[in-house]
């Protein structure tokens, strides 16, 4: 099913990335990862606040005790908005400095999950990064090695099952998820995506446990039910390098779709004017409430 999007913040992000719906604030979060910035775009007003972070920020969640979790380039890290205070709270990495914080998102239990990938090397040929969780305690717990770029990463309903996207493996993978402990086991494929669409990259999940992926290179958001690994939705942006997305609005039934501007050459950047905005699209779903970090 085709479904019309629309500009809504012609940001020209370098590389916009990690949407995120705040509901307290009904402010949409984004952050330009190679700019550090953290953006709060309000729908309904289209403005755009810009918070720089001083260093690359992967993704931006919300606290349930107030303020913003970042995955930054050096760790996690928590940021007062209004006063534009960063503080980094846990570096597992702080031994790599070859590498940076890529996506995150919170699982059920309020852990703050984020990936690690190469900054100095090249992520498509080297599997440098880890999937860690920051728990509710400080502590960051590694939960996945051997990964090329952490994408993508939301969680089932009934918290039984997590998603990932590695995006250099054009595929969606499953993991069996012990909402307790925050164990993962079981790695599966669930979604394999035909040739020419792109690569995966960021992604939501729907009130009907359905996933809706940002499909870099693709200029296209896919929906697709990970039972049965059938396309459910395709969402045509004009951006080639469509990079996250997130329900947003009262009503969890706006998707929201960054895109990035990185890389481009001057001919593509003439093709696709509107390369690094904020889009929208209503593709006839709900969305679920992001979990806020719990620590
Ligand atoms: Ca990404």
């Amino acid at each position: 099913m085709y479904h019309h999007v629309e500009l809504v913040l012609d940001a020209k992000a370098e590389l916009g990335e990690g949407a995120l719906w705040d509901p307290a604030t009904q402010r949409l979060l984004w952050v330009d990862i190679v700019r550090g910035q953290v953006h709060r775009f309000d729908p309904v007003t289209r403005q755009n606040q810009t918070v720089a972070v001083g260093q690359m920020v992967g993704t931006v969640v919300t606290r349930a005790r107030g303020g913003l979790m970042l995955a930054v380039q050096n760790g996690f890290a928590s940021l007062d908005p209004e006063a534009g205070e960063l503080t980094i709270v846990n570096d597992p990495e702080a031994h790599i400095p070859s590498n940076r914080f890529n996506d995150g998102k919170c699982d059920p239990a309020g852990r703050f999950w984020a990936g690690t990938m190469t900054l100095t090397g090249d992520a498509w040929k080297e599997a440098a990064g880890s999937l860690y969780s920051l728990d509710l305690d400080g502590r960051a717990t590694p939960r996945l090695g051997q990964v090329n770029i952490s994408n993508g990463i939301v969680w089932s309903a009934d918290a039984k099952t997590m998603y990932f996207v590695d995006t250099v493996q054009p595929r969606v993978d499953a993991f069996d998820f012990d909402n307790a402990t925050g164990a993962i086991s079981n790695r599966r494929p669930v979604v394999h995506f035909p040739e020419g669409v792109g690569l995966p990259d960021g992604m939501t999940i729907d009130a009907d446990d359905n996933l809706w992926i940002a499909m870099w290179g693709g200029w296209k958001v896919l929906g697709y039910d990970p039972r049965t690994g059938q396309p459910v939705g395709v969402i045509e942006v004009p951006a080639a390098q469509v990079t996250s997305c997130a329900f947003g609005g009262p009503n969890l039934d706006e998707l929201y779709i960054t895109s990035a501007w990185i890389g481009l050459s001057d001919g593509a950047k003439a093709l696709q004017p509107q390369a690094g905005g904020v889009f929208l699209a209503r593709p006839g779903v709900r969305g679920v409430p992001a979990v806020p970090f719990a620590g």
